[in-house]
């Protein structure tokens, strides 16, 4: 079965149009930052569209028919993939882990994250970890007002691919259009907000709990980046594989058979068109193959991120 969602698009203060303008989607308001668009988080559970589910949201299939998951034994759905469009800069900002989210937030999931760059600006740069060399040296830039010392700036360039571990210092900037796939949390810590109001006031920090779970000495910039130019064509280029999730690059020219083997498989369209299993899909669709689905044929010219959740199974 492939089961189609409604996306859910969110408003955020640093959020741009292209969603709503080159993306299928639809949504009320001027900023629309986020579109969450396979989801079962209960800040934006997707309903299913079409079919024997139509109506159902994920999570409750989740729930009750753990079977089309391949009766995985995580509490709740674990993925949430998401395009993320910032016209503005986000802000600076880390998430906890696991073990953190449970004890202090009490929500199951942290969150590990990573990007694919689906398009910036010629020369951008990612905020990707940080100089600090001790925990007090980090709290004392931090209560300094000393980001520009503070935070590590990384080249990026389109196609490029980001994995952001739990206590990683990050930030989005403005110009950049991400296709994100992420553990269903969405527990931000935000380290520093530039300074900006949202309706006249400064967006709550968290620069305890940052301090808390930043890692410190950071060598995430070292690890969190690679190139995805040159992957074979027509086949699942692996680009991380991590104990939360699984995701794979396909550039797909002509026609390309795979077998869904997973407990459950998430494919997002970023560019082109073609079919799959004979149904016609393009830029901005997303899909999720249930478990046991078996073959699955591709055809036309497209570029997509699939992913399935990770650890050993
Ligand atoms: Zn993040």
């Amino acid at each position: 079965m492939i089961l189609f969602l409604e996306p859910v698009l969110k408003e955020n203060v640093w959020g741009g149009r292209r969603l709503v303008t080159e993306f299928p989607y639809h949504a009320e308001g001027g900023h629309i930052g986020e579109c969450w668009a396979i989801s079962a988080h209960p800040h934006g559970d997707g309903v299913v569209k079409e079919g024997e589910y139509a109506g159902t949201t994920l999570s409750g299939l989740y729930r009750e028919h753990r079977e089309l998951f391949g009766n995985l034994e995580a509490e709740e759905f674990p993925l949430l993939v998401k395009i993320i469009d910032a016209e503005t800069d986000l802000s600076i900002q880390v998430h906890p882990d696991d073990a953190y989210a449970r004890e202090h937030e009490g929500v199951p999931y942290g969150k590990t994250e990573c990007w694919y760059v689906m398009d910036c600006p010629e020369d951008a740069a990612l905020v990707i970890g940080h100089h600090a060399r001790t925990r007090q040296e980090l709290a004392d830039l931090i209560a300094q007002d000393r980001y520009e010392e503070l935070i590590r700036q990384v080249p990026v360039r389109k196609g490029d691919f980001l994995q952001i571990e739990p206590g990683t210092v990050h930030a989005i900037k403005g110009g950049f259009l991400i296709l994100e796939t992420q553990q269903s949390s969405d527990i931000t810590y935000r380290v520093y907000d530039y300074g900006r109001l949202v309706d006249g006031k400064p967006r709550q920090l968290h620069v305890r709990q940052s301090i808390d779970v930043i890692n410190v000495p950071d060598e995430a910039d070292t690890k969190a980046l690679r190139h995805t130019d040159g992957l074979p064509e027509n086949r699942l280029n692996l680009l991380e594989e991590c104990s939360h999730y699984k995701v794979w690059k396909l550039d797909l020219k002509g026609s390309f058979a795979f077998e869904q083997k997973y407990p459950f498989l998430i494919l997002s369209v970023l560019e082109g068109s073609g079919t799959v299993d004979g149904r016609k899909v393009g830029k901005g669709d997303h899909m999720l193959f249930t478990c046991g689905h078996g073959g699955v044929t591709l055809e036309g010219e497209l570029e997509a991120i699939l992913s399935t959740v990770g650890g050993e199974r």
